[in-house]
């Protein structure tokens, strides 16, 4: 082997994003819903790390932790392969900021490697190309004339069944509208229940335990397949879901919002949880397949949260992982997605074969590539560091 590749500094590219069309926010301003004629302005960012060795890694992600003198002048120098020392330096330097920004670096050294070995990132983790079966994953209820109404959410239920998703989730109203929430799971479950998996992810907006039992008993008679997060302990109670799992029968789904290997498996280990959440953004590629692995050894799945590149390489070399999360999405308009920085990547409502799956990027690393055309006419801002 020739001589080991070092870090030599960090790029970043700011760019206007198309904004979010027939898009608004609900009641507190934080969940994006259907409104007509209103749009929403986004910006985009690209991520970029130099070598020593010419090979460079890119991910869609703002600066992070490289504007910040300490973690930049850590990371610079370092050898870009050595995944597991970052991977556990920064856990422990983060610990009083909740680990977060260390996902960032993670996949970045990820696509960094598979570009260095000239690998896509699944065949680095050990797996192979096959269907990722979707779940269509809503935006909110609005009022707006979107999704307003249970019908409104069956309506789209039957679309999605069509077009071939094998599941469907429903992100409810926000502000604890729980009889509305109750009777969309009513009419969802009767007009589509048997014939696709359905998912319910109040998103932490019922307001009380109790909200979440009747939400939940809701979920038994319709025979959800989990109930994601109900209500406001924020999905970090141990104590209460396991409570919760005591006097429901559908399955839950915590852990979205805990972060690293240990709080995950302590949750799992109360009998907190039926299924584990493991999400890129907080955890990494790195961290991901740690929480997969462990989840294997209890014998239990872990679901992939949100859609993107790299967790379509996480997910198809998991075999205990069930769906992958397309959204959101909304029947009357183009809902969430940024994938339009890509040239061969893209994920919307009708990127999905007819059996409703998706795959991994099969190029090396992540295996997308930047539309740098599109993106250098709407750049706002660059900055290197180095
Ligand atoms: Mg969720």
């Amino acid at each position: 082997m020739g001589e080991k590749p070092r870090i030599t500094g960090f790029e970043v590219i700011q760019f206007d994003l198309p904004p979010m069309e027939d898009m608004g926010t609900d009641y507190n301003g934080f969940n994006t819903i259907y409104e007509q004629g209103s749009t929403i302005p986004r910006q985009g960012s690209v991520l970029r790390m130099y070598t020593s060795v010419g090979v460079t890694g890119e991910i869609a992600s703002g600066a992070g932790l490289v504007a910040q003198a300490r973690y930049r002048d850590y990371l610079l120098g370092k050898n870009p392969l050595e995944r597991e020392r970052i991977y556990q330096d920064l856990k422990r330097a983060l610990r009083q900021q909740a680990r977060m920004g260390m996902a960032q670096i993670d996949v970045l050294l990820w696509d960094f490697a598979g570009k260095y070995y000239n690998a896509p990132v699944y065949e680095l983790l050990g797996g192979h190309i096959k269907p990722l079966p979707c779940y269509a994953s809503t935006t909110h209820g609005d009022h707006n004339g979107g999704l307003d109404s249970p019908q409104a959410y069956a309506d789209f239920a039957e679309r999605c069944l069509e077009l071939g998703y094998p599941a469907f989730k429903i992100h409810g109203w926000g502000n604890s509208e729980t009889a509305l929430e109750i009777a969309t799971i009513h009419e969802v479950g009767r007009r589509v229940g048997g014939r696709m998996d359905l998912l319910i992810d109040p998103a932490c907006e019922l307001e009380t335990f109790g909200d979440a039992l009747k939400v939940g008993w809701a979920c038994d008679e319709e025979k959800f397949f989990w109930l994601e997060d109900p209500y406001k302990d924020g999905g970090i109670s141990q104590f209460a879901h396991r409570k919760l799992r005591q006097m429901i029968r559908t399955p839950l789904l915590l852990t979205e919002h805990v972060r690293t290997l240990e709080p995950h498996i302590d949750f799992a280990l109360a009998d907190a949880t039926d299924f584990l959440r493991g999400d890129i953004g907080y955890d990494g590629i790195t961290g991901v397949m740690k929480l997969a692995h462990a989840s294997e050894g209890l014998g239990i799945d872990i679901e992939i949260h949100g859609p993107g590149p790299a967790q379509r390489h996480c997910m198809t070399s998991i075999r205990n992982t069930n769906y992958y999360e397309m959204g959101l999405v909304h029947p009357c308009n183009k809902g969430t997605f940024s994938t339009q920085i890509y040239t061969n990547y893209e994920d919307s409502l009708e990127a999905i074969d007819a059996q409703g799956n998706v795959y991994a990027p099969e190029g090396p690393g992540l295996g997308v590539e930047f539309d740098w055309d599109w993106i250098e006419k709407h750049e706002t801002n660059r900055a290197k560091f180095d």
